[in-house]
Parts: C-alpha cells; structure tokens; sequence
C-alpha cells in the first residue's frame, strides 16, 4: 500500500519518475571551476579511467573519493563507474576479477591496492525490485549515469568526475549540499530507507566522519523508521558496525546513533542498561574505549574488533554475572555463562564472527582470573594468549571508576619483573591474592539464657 507520503509526493511532483526524481540535464562544474587536480587522485585510478576512456568508453570517479576531495579530505580509496559492462572491464584488465553473484563488479588489483570499477545501474523499479516492506530485493539492473546517480544515496555521494574533462557532474543537487554541509537523501526519504534501511546508519556515519549536518527530512525519516533495521541480515550489520566503529570517529559516532535510537535496534542488551543510567560506569567505559579506539586509529595503531565487542557488551556481561554470583555461582563459572548468553543473543541481530567473539570471551573471562594471582595463578594468566588484551581491559575498568587500581598497578609490575621478583610479589600477596573475601571468624554467641525457646 502506498504510504501518504508517497502519495502526496507523487501528486505534488506530478510527472517526475517513481521516488519523485525529476530528470533534467545536469549541472557540469568545469575544470577551472572545481578543486579536484589529477594530483590527488592515485596512479592506479588514473590509470583505470583512461584505459576505459582509451577503449572508448564512459569512466567517472564516483562516491566517497569525489565527495572527500572536494570537501579537502583524502579519499579512502577510489571507485569508479562506467558504462563498459563487467565483462568488458574484466578484458581491458589483465589483474582484474569478476565479483558478486547478484550483481558483478569488478576488482582491478595493483599490488595490495584494489581500484573498483562498477557499471552504471538504473534505480529499482517499485513493482519488479522491492518486497512489500519496500526493501530492494535485486538491484541488478544496468543504466545510464543519469539513473546511476539518482540510484545512489546521497546527493553529496552522488557527484562524477568525468576523465575526459576533468569536470564534475551533479544531477542531484550535490554541490550545492556540499557548500551548504547537508547529507540530504536523494529522492522520497520514506521511499529510500524502506528500500535499504542500512541508509541511516551510513547518514550518520557521515554527519561523524564529515562533521557534515543532516538536512531536516533525511534527519525526521530516522527518527520514524529506526526500527527498520530489525531486518537487516545480522552480517551486514556486522560490516556496518566495523565502518562505524573502527575508522576513527567511533565515539561521535555512538552518541549518534545512541540519539536517533539506531544503537537500540543493533545492541538492545547494552542500550537498555545505557537508558538506565545514562551518565554511570557503563556509558564512561564504552566512551573511553572509543575514544582510546579513535586515538589507536588516528595513530596508526593496529586496532582489534575482540576488544570492541568486549567494551560495547561489558555491562550485560557484568550484570548478569553479578546476578549468577549472587545466586551462588563461582566468579569464574559465572562470568564464563554470562559470556555465553550474552553473545548468543547479541549474534541475532549483528553476526560477530566466531575468531572475534572468541577472543571477546576471553577478555571478559580472564577478569576474575586476574583477581586471583596466587600460588601459580598469576603466572598462568600472564602465559594466557590474550593476557595483554584481558589486561588492558582491566585498566579500562579502573579508569571507569572500578576499584582496581592498585590491581592494575601489580600487573603492571609482574609483567616486567624478573622470575625472582615476581615470585616475591606473589609470595607478599598473602590472604589477598585469592579473590576471595577474607573470612571473618565468627564468635561464638554465649548461650541466651533468658531467651524463651518457643517464644
Ligand atoms: P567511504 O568514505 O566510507 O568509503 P563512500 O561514500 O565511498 O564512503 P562506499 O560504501 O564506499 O561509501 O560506497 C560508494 C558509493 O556507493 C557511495 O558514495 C554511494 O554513492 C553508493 N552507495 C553505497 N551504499 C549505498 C546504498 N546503501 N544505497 C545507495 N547507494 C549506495
Ligand atoms: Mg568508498
């Protein structure tokens, strides 16, 4: 059923395509115009647009990298579009490779770089390419650049530089955004999230990425249609969280999608307890861990999705080990289920690969292990293969407001002392070292002599 929304668009629009796409020509920024110089763009893109252009083809550089230089960023890396078709590109290219099933792309390899060369595609057909939630279910159309850009999500993502006159061409108004710093939707805001719901995460990843705004419909259409993404496979959920989450601006990232209710729909078990306490321990921990993910990234620091996972699902895990351990279960035992439960149901909505939710495990389950460090205990955790991340975690607890300075600090120390000095300081732990409470003797009451038995 059409929405009213839709309808009133179609009416007011009259005779403009299915999502109220007017064609018209197109606005053309010419060399002189534009700040783009072929100096910025990489060897082997260059080398790819003139190969096609050479061969008689169409060949663009599209999406990020035109929106990144542009605004003065340097480009991720370079995607072009073409009206050659896959196979003829795959020709052209002797170190190329035919990718994707539904629809083919294809990968032309230099070294380790890998340029992406896409055919034009024509935007879904509301009868023949969405399923009634208005989700495109085949895409797999070819078109003209015409259709290629009113397809594609944003008007800012949307803008070609053409090789053969180094101009730039907008059919969508995205210049125009651009000098006005708005990630607009192009088309029917209703129409294009329903079509592909992952468009509001990427909005906002942009918004953190750009520091760009969200124009006010692209922002209102969030807010109504955040619950969505309920139906979006849980793998790709799991590409999507590593882009929002490990490209550098995680922590503005996740007080975005915190805001406009996207982090509910992909972490349910940690946005429920974050709604609880809104500025307590877990939100300070998940906040620091970003923020030191940001810093390893800006750094060029290798950074490890595990230890991601550990901090975005800490406070689930802890809870419901501090529950299990209330109800009599060992702190090891019941960490190691809470870990279980947790990840189980997490994998439902985003599909956190097994090599990473192993190691998460492990990090969660190595912090009552480091509590306890006598006898031989703190020798066997510092051989642990994920000691260093369990440790490190621990820190992160600390820094957050948990009592385990002190406990940091000791680690700190027997991880650079020798063989003697470490047995000393395990020596000097006493009673302390076991993690259990220290028993207090209990005094023998003297026997009640005017307390009435069957009172
Ligand atoms: P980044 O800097 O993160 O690479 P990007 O805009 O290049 O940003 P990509 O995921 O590389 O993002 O996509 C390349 C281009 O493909 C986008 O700029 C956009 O034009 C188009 N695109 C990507 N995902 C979608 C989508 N879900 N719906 C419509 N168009 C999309
Ligand atoms: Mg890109």
């Amino acid at each position: 059923m059409l929405s009213l929304n839709k309808l009133i668009n179609k009416l007011v629009k009259g005779k403009s395509g299915s999502d109220g796409r007017r064609s018209a020509d197109p606005v053309i920024i010419p060399r002189e115009e534009h700040s783009i110089s072929r100096k910025q763009i990489s060897q082997n893109a260059l080398n790819v647009l003139y190969t096609l252009k050479d061969a008689g083809y169409e060949a663009y550089l599209v999406g990020g990298c035109v929106r990144d230089l542009l605004l003065g960023h340097e480009p991720k890396d370079f995607d072009v579009a073409t009206n050659a078709l896959p196979e003829q590109v795959h020709k052209l290219f002797r170190r190329s490779r035919l990718i994707g099933r539904r629809f083919k792309l294809v990968h032309v390899h230099f070294g380790r770089d890998v340029i992406e060369v896409a055919t034009f595609r024509a935007p879904p057909e509301e009868n023949n390419h969405v399923d009634e939630q208005g989700r495109i279910v085949q895409d797999n159309v070819y078109g003209n650049l015409e259709q290629d850009a009113w397809r594609r999500d944003f008007t800012v993502n949307a803008l070609y530089y053409n090789i053969r006159d180094f101009s730039i061409v907008d059919y969508t108004g995205g210049i125009q955004d651009l000098n006005a710093g708005l990630i607009r939707l192009i088309g029917d805001v209703e129409t294009r999230y329903r079509e592909d719901p992952v468009r509001m995460l990427r909005a906002l990843r942009f918004v953190a990425k750009l520091g760009l705004k969200l124009d006010k419909n692209t922002e209102a259409g969030i807010f109504q249609l955040a619950s969505l993404l309920k139906d979006i496979p849980p793998a790709r959920l799991f590409d999507e969280t590593l882009k929002l989450y490990l490209t550098g601006n995680a922590a503005v990232t996740h007080e975005l999608l915190c805001h406009y209710g996207l982090f509910d729909e992909m972490y349910p078990q940690t946005a429920a307890l974050l709604h609880q306490e809104k500025d307590g321990y877990p939100r300070t921990l998940l906040m620091k861990a970003l923020e030191n993910t940001d810093k390893r990234i800006d750094d060029d620091k290798p950074v490890t999705p595990a230890f991601l996972f550990a901090a975005l699902l800490w406070e689930p895990v802890r809870q419901r080990a501090q529950l299990l351990m209330e109800n009599g279960m060992p702190d090891i035992t019941a960490m190691q289920r809470a870990s279980s439960e947790v990840i189980i149901e997490q994998v439902q909505r985003v599909a956190v690969p097994k090599r990473f939710s192993l190691v998460t495990r492990d990090i969660w389950n190595l912090q009552p292990r480091l509590i306890k460090r006598q006898g031989k205990r703190a020798f066997r955790s510092l051989l642990h293969p994920k000691f260093r991340a369990g440790y490190d975690f621990l820190a992160l607890r600390a820094e957050s407001g948990e009592p385990f300075t002190e406990l940091v600090a000791w680690w700190t120390e027997f991880q650079q002392a020798s063989a003697t000095q470490q047995q000393k300081m395990v020596d000097s732990l006493g009673g302390e070292g076991t993690g259990k409470k220290p028993r207090r003797r209990r005094r023998r009451r003297p026997a009640a002599k005017n307390v009435q038995k069957d009172s």
